[in-house]
């Protein structure tokens, strides 16, 4: 017997057929990529720098450190990141986060998930980076919000997303250096005073679109780490790979 919900899955396909999640293209199924947009995608893969995730061109050992983290350690245990910010990945990365690209949340929910690895195990929660209130109520949506909630369903663990708030509105991150972006993001967050008893003690994965110098996740973890959070796993869509 054909189940209801396949009956019902069959009129969907009918009537709203498949299209790329990132240019409309005519595909097989619902919530992938064309062939053409995975030809340009940039995976991530290993030799990578074993805190920050940078790629490194040569295997220089599973615990090798890149020049940024050797000179200025991160506060996170580990970041990963399914692709390099470049071209490609940059115009699907700002459709999702400025322009309502949302159906893009699955796959990148599917990729976070492949790329979460022993997190999985490690975490008891996922934390998404906040947003100022200010800007979303003009975008309507947190992006690392959506995706924590798309990585969740993946791994099976809870998302947490008004744990971490954002104590004053930062200006925007863009142009400025890696010293400036620190200073900007000092004591940028807190985690909200009413959540501090629930997270101590525990592991989470904390998710973000991007990460360029790191300078957010960093202040994130440290907020997080003053609540009693031993360890943060930071996952993101795309990293910058040349240092600005
Ligand atoms: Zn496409
Ligand atoms: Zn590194």
């Amino acid at each position: 017997m054909i189940k209801a919900s396949a009956i019902l899955q069959n009129v969907i396909d009918t009537l709203f057929p498949a299209r790329c999640a990132a240019c409309r293209e005519p595909v097989g199924k619902h919530g992938a990529l064309c062939s053409a947009c995975w030809q340009n995608i940039h995976f991530i893969a290993d030799p990578v720098c074993c805190k920050c995730g940078l790629p490194f061109e040569y295997h220089i050992g599973i615990s090798a450190l890149c020049g940024r983290c050797m000179e200025h350690k991160p506060v996170y245990t580990q970041a990963r990141a399914v692709l390099k910010y470049d071209e490609t990945s940059k115009g699907q990365v700002l459709a999702f986060k400025y322009h309502d690209k949302t159906q893009l949340a699955p796959v990148f929910g599917e990729w976070l998930a492949r790329i979460a690895g022993d997190y999985a195990t490690k975490a008891q929660a996922i934390i998404p980076v906040p947003l100022h209130y200010s800007r979303l109520m003009r975008r309507r949506y947190n992006q690392a919000a959506l995706l924590a909630h798309a990585l969740g369903k993946h791994i099976n663990l809870p998302v947490l997303p008004d744990t971490l708030q954002r104590t004053r509105k930062t200006p925007p991150q863009s142009g400025l250096s890696r010293r400036q972006r620190i200073d900007n993001m000092r004591a940028a967050f807190q985690v909200t005073p009413s959540k501090r008893a629930l997270l101590k003690g525990k592991c989470v994965i904390l998710v973000d679109d991007v990460m360029t110098t790191g300078a957010t996740l960093d202040a994130c973890s440290r907020a997080l780490h003053d609540a009693g959070v031993p360890d943060v796993y930071v996952l993101t869509i795309a990293r910058t790979v040349i240092a600005d």
